[in-house]
């Protein structure tokens, strides 16, 4: 029979066999703080009142998906739909943005899904620059904590806000650009496929570019 301080012994030698052999406990050290910094920055978002968006919001859209996400799709901000139900990409936009990344061989919950604007423009309106300063902390903070490997910007407002340039999305597109340690792909808005199919075509490139950024070492595939 075990007593209760060589149990204790047991349980101590065990726990650092553990940590020696190690990443599972390491990881989920790391990923605790991660979780609840997250959790913080969701309820900061949720009461925000940095602009004056904030009055006409019916939901902030925070952003969702997989913590430990490789891959981050950003858009510009909320419409219609995702201000109704406090969720990024959920109108006909969202449809084919699900669609794509399932012709990609991945699920809404394997990436994580995120807008610069956290509350809907009225009339889904283009962001002004003091929307866009006042709130785009909160996705660089989401970045920050997810780690992701790729970054893919949706459309030209997202794309020219997180690399900081005028040039237009057709200029952006096709490269693999970077912000901080992630590699970051501009495509077209979902919502400006819908107006414009055969721009499919050059934004499937981009999910395959992504794919192959997802599968390769950062420093080969670079192309900048
Ligand atoms: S758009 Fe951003 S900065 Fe403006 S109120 Fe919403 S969360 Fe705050």
């Amino acid at each position: 029979m075990v007593r209760m301080g060589e149990f204790e012994q047991l349980a101590r030698t065990y726990i650092s066999q553990m940590v020696e052999m190690g990443e599972r406990l390491i990881f989920l050290e790391r990923s605790r703080p991660e979780t609840d910094e997250m959790k913080v920055l969701m309820e900061e978002v949720r009461s925000c009142k940095r602009c004056p968006l904030h009055s006409s919001r019916r939901n902030s859209v925070f952003g969702e998906g997989s913590r430990e996400a490789e891959v981050m799709f950003v858009g510009e901000a909320p419409g219609r739909e995702e201000d109704l139900k406090g969720r990024p990409f959920v109108g006909a936009a969202g449809e084919l943005l699900t669609k794509m990344i399932g012709a990609m061989g991945l699920k809404r919950s394997d990436v994580y899904i995120a807008n610069v604007l956290k509350c809907r423009p009225p009339g889904n309106r283009d962001p002004l620059g003091s929307e866009v300063e006042a709130c785009c902390d909160y996705l660089f903070k989401q970045i920050d904590l997810i780690g992701p490997k790729v970054i893919c910007g949706l459309g030209s407002h997202a794309s020219m806000t997180l690399l900081d340039t005028t040039s237009p999305i057709s200029r952006l597109r096709g490269k693999v650009h970077r912000i901080g340690s992630a590699m970051f792909v501009p495509t077209y808005h979902p919502a400006a496929l819908l107006r414009n199919p055969r721009w499919k075509r050059h934004a499937w490139e981009d999910l395959k570019l992504v794919l192959r950024l997802l599968d390769s070492e950062t420093e080969s595939v670079t192309e900048e």
